[in-house]
């Protein structure tokens, strides 16, 4: 795998670890139950046959019947008047757990016993440290306990179906009411409870968590008050063959109203008693919410940053964007789509993976691959602009020929002028020849197509012939080159044209960024077998920095440009190829304003010992 590849894939990885992160969080959590809260208002549920009936202690009831110091006469009462409609179970949400008057307990007893399948509920001690159970009157007389515990969270979106206290475990009172109206035993599983030909999923691992589906508001568990039973006793047949939840609903009396999902459309809390109504028509009726296993919770957001990582990585432009918001949209949906077919997939990890991934994978491409693009660019402008440089540079030498040429062909000159114009040709045609090959003979070698000339030349000599031809450029601006001598004749050994083109380059380097009336001074050393050639100026110099990118090709300095005098920047580049083939290396030293010096090191061939 490539560098920038790596580089891609860690980015989108530590999207996806960020993005599952969050969602582990409180804020996670919280964002979660918001989205299943309002999927449960977006998506009713095909409707279903109520199976449960709230028999409802409301404040009528109550008023009529002395208010809850005689609660226990209002229960009695309504247990007699359920009777004889054949209900499938009655539970009981009151926690008898204390005796009463001798005659109420008495009575309610005797209720109880009268009742089929009646179930009574226990609560956890405020404590924690036991079960508020029915006295044994009462525990005896009915069918079975279960618990009314609801779990420490504003909202009511599930229960545990088992709950364990020291040695006394109970199931929830809404699953002992079909369990009492079913007959068999549970049966359990790690992953379900088993009752009869009913499978409830809620694993072993997760608590028995059941997820409560609600009755949706316009279509609520039927109600029936002791009130209008009272009234009315043949109301009792709306009980017959339903689940009674027999509970206070009296906002005065009833201790435990708590939120549902719906709450934030209805803006009613609901009674204890209609919640475990509800948790029994979520089992009667098999409306069971799935929780996504892990691998899914897990899979689902990498295969989903995989996508946006494979679009944008393969992608550009408005396609990646359509695309990506295209996944965007997915993350969205998915979780929808999966709660109408009842499936929980939490929100956050989901929507967090695709935000974060699209926004790292664009940003990517926009920074990093735009900015590969722009120095490509840059590149190429560069470029064509040398290739400027150098048909500006023949173009000198192409006009002297033509210009020479046509003389010579449109008038009969003089033989001294015609030998004059020949040999002006002559040499500017051979001036662009060298030039020509100069530029291919350091293409080649940079391509390793060429292999040096291998020559011997005196470098002292090579020096005089440059600056020689310099001299023009520099009494211009009146600036003195003075070429101190060698200590001897020195040797060097390589291509001497492409040797020339070097020094030559130093020294019009130095006259062009040094101010005029300065000096230019070039100076030979010999040590250990090596030569070094210098070329110093008093010019304005550069700062290290600087000195670290003159020899990258097409590179100027700002002084430079503004100075006028600045060519294509690709002189040093060139000069740099050549020394370097032939085993050298070049020093800079400069700082701004005082100037620089430039130093060839070369290998020496044999250092003559003639003239010192
Ligand atoms: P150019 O054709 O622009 O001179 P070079 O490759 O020869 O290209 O030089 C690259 C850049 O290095 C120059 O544009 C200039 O900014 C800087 N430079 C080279 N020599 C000197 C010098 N002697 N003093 C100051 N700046 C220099």
């Amino acid at each position: 795998m490539k560098r920038r590849d790596a580089e891609y894939v860690g980015l989108l990885g530590g999207a996806l670890i960020v993005a599952l992160v969050a969602s582990w969080t409180a804020l996670g959590v919280q964002i979660d139950n918001n989205a299943y809260d309002w999927f449960f208002r977006l998506h009713e549920p095909a409707p279903w046959e109520p199976q449960s009936v709230v028999l409802a202690i409301d404040e009528a009831s109550l008023r009529e019947s002395g208010g809850m110091a005689r609660l226990r006469e209002s229960l009695a009462e309504a247990l007699e008047l359920v009777a004889n409609a054949q209900p499938r179970a009655v539970a009981v949400d009151v926690v008898l757990a204390d005796p009463g008057t001798p005659g109420a307990d008495a009575r309610l007893a005797a209720a109880l016993r009268a009742t089929p399948r009646a179930v009574l509920a226990a609560d956890l001690l405020p404590d924690g440290s036991g079960w508020e159970e029915p006295v044994t009157l009462f525990r005896e007389a009915a069918a079975g306990v279960g618990h009314v515990h609801a779990e420490p969270d504003p909202v009511s979106r599930e229960i545990l179906l088992e709950k364990a206290n020291g040695r006394v475990r109970l199931w929830a009172l809404a699953l002992e009411a079909f369990r009492a109206a079913e007959g068999p035993p549970v049966v359990e599983s790690p992953a379900d409870l088993q009752i009869g030909g009913a499978v409830i999923p809620a694993a072993r691992s997760a608590h028995r968590a059941l997820r409560i589906r609600y009755r949706p508001p316009p279509d609520p568990v039927p109600q029936v008050s002791l009130s209008e039973l009272r009234a009315d006793p043949r109301l009792a047949a709306r009980l017959t063959g339903k689940a009674v939840f027999l509970g206070v609903t009296a906002q005065t009396a009833a201790r435990d109203r708590l939120q549902t999902p719906y709450t934030y459309a209805t803006g009613r809390s609901m009674p204890g008693v209609e919640i475990h109504a509800n948790v029994f028509e979520t089992i009667a009726g098999r409306q069971f919410l799935l929780t996504a296993p892990a691998w899914m919770q897990l899979g689902v957001p990498v295969l989903l940053v995989a996508l946006v990582g494979a679009i944008f990585g393969r992608m550009a432009g408005w396609p990646a964007y359509l695309l990506g918001g295209g996944v965007l949209a997915m993350a969205h949906i998915i979780p929808y789509f999966c709660f109408k077919q009842n499936f929980v997939l939490p929100v956050t990890g989901l929507v967090s993976a695709a935000w974060l991934s699209t926004a790292a994978a664009a940003s990517y491409q926009h920074f990093v691959v735009r900015r590969r693009m722009l120095k490509a660019e840059g590149d190429r402008a560069r470029y064509q602009q040398a290739m400027h440089f150098v048909v500006h540079e023949m173009r000198t030498p192409l006009t002297a020929i033509q210009g020479s040429s046509e003389l010579m062909g449109r008038y009969q000159l003089p033989e001294p002028k015609r030998k004059e114009i020949a040999h002006l040709i002559n040499s500017e045609s051979k001036r662009l020849g060298k030039m020509i090959e100069i530029f291919l003979n350091v293409e080649r070698l940079s391509a390793g197509q060429l292999e040096l000339k291998r020559e011997a030349f005196d470098s002292q000599e090579l020096m005089d012939s440059c600056v020689a031809r310099v001299r023009p450029l520099a009494e211009r601006k009146e600036i003195g080159i003075v070429l101190r001598p060698a200590p001897g004749a020195m040797e060097l050994v390589g291509d001497r044209e492409l040797m020339e083109y070097a020094f030559y380059n130093l020294l019009t380097n130095a006259v062009k960024y040094s101010p005029p009336r300065t000096e230019v001074s070039v100076y030979f050393e010999a040590a250990a077998g090596r030569l070094r050639i210098s070329v110093q100026d008093q010019g304005f110099g550069m700062d290290a920095k600087e000195v670290r990118q003159i020899f990258q090709k097409f590179y100027r300095t700002r002084k430079a440009e503004e100075s006028g005098e600045a060519g294509t920047g690709i002189g040093l580049s060139i000069v740099e190829q050549i020394v370097a083939q032939h085993g050298g290396t070049i020093e800079v030293a400069s700082s701004p304003g005082r100037g620089s010096c430039f130093t060839l090191v070369l290998p020496a061939n044999t250092v003559l010992a003639g003239a010192s």
